[in-house]
């Protein structure tokens, strides 16, 4: 058997259309955009990629981007003096500083000083909070990309085996705590699990987020199981020339599974289109208007 390939790319390209006539009709309906602030400090290659792709995706739906660049050595105080502007504007409803900031700063006191109703990367503890005892507030972007997924191919989760690999603040945890509320009955495996791919064996549902290429082997799957491959890795191809690959031995693993993401391709593309939903919703909530249920 061949696995479904899941066309992550196709999936987020139509959310973002989605997203885009809900921006518009907000627009309408409030006499102003959405708005997203993005924070970059440094000069990091990969996130100036990030928050350039962000920021023209941000526009391309129908809101407003609002871009701030601090130099490498700021003063912390100098971010959060940012980032206090930032809450008070009622322009902006979502504020997303770019990680990893440099290392003379305190990433957990970053993240707390940005209003937790404008955190639209849903990095806030309190944002963790509501989602581990499920109130509304704002989920991370990547693992509420895999939820939609997950939920477009199967429909219902309920009493359904998932093993979520990896157990980081801002992909797995919040990944199990999405499965558990979709009443899926959820393992959160991490470095420390011994039999691994036994553990795996057991999943209808598997995601990967490790960051370590093609760890997760074609013979740990179940058959028919779907795989989501968070993992973007950089290796070394034919030639010298760098390629991305995830978590998952993707040509292994199709043989198996009943449905697949690639990389690229697959998970990648849901961040930034969660992101934009995230910030639409912002706006929504923020003006007190509904948006109607379940619409992105
Ligand atoms: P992280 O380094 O913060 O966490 C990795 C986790 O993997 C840890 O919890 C650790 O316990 C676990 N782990 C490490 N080695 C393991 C092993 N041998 N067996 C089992 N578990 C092990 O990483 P992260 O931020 O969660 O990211 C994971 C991967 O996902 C990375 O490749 C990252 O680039 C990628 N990522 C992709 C997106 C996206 O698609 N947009 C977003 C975020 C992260």
């Amino acid at each position: 058997m061949t696995a479904r390939v899941i066309d992550g790319k196709a999936f987020a390209a139509r959310l973002r259309d989605r997203i885009a006539d809900h921006a518009h009709a907000f627009e309408e309906r409030a006499g102003r955009k959405a708005g997203l602030a993005v924070v970059l400090v440094g000069e990091d290659p990969a996130s100036e990629v990030y928050v350039r792709s962000k920021a023209r995706a941000t526009v391309e739906a129908g809101m407003a981007s609002f871009e701030f660049k601090l130099p490498a050595d700021a003063a912390e105080a100098e971010l959060l003096d940012r980032i206090a502007k930032l809450n008070a504007d009622p322009a902006v409803d979502g504020i997303l500083v770019q990680l990893p900031l440099p290392r003379h700063m305190n990433e957990d006191k970053v993240i707390a000083a940005i209003d937790p109703n404008k955190d639209v990367d849903g990095f806030h503890v309190v944002n963790a909070g509501r989602l581990a005892v499920g109130q509304h507030g704002f989920v991370p972007c990547t693992p509420l990309g895999c939820l939609m997924l997950l939920k477009d191919q199967l429909g219902s989760l309920e009493g359904l085996d998932a093993v979520v690999i990896g157990r980081s603040n801002i992909v797995g945890k919040p990944m199990a705590a999405l499965l558990t509320r979709e009443n899926a009955t959820v393992t959160l495996a991490h470095s420390r699990t011994k039999d691994l791919p036994d553990v795996v064996r057991r999943a209808d549902i598997v995601v990967a987020a490790v960051g370590r290429p093609g760890m997760v082997r074609g013979s740990w799957i179940k058959p028919g199981a779907i795989v989501l491959d968070v993992g973007i890795n950089r290796v070394e191809g034919e030639g010298g020339k760098t390629r991305l690959v995830g978590d998952v031995a993707y040509d292994e693993a199709k043989e198996v599974a009943g449905a697949i993401t690639p990389v690229p391709g697959g998970v990648g593309p849901m961040t930034i289109a969660v992101l934009l939903r995230n910030t639409v919703v912002s706006a929504y909530r923020r003006e007190g208007l509904d948006l109607p249920k379940d619409a992105i």
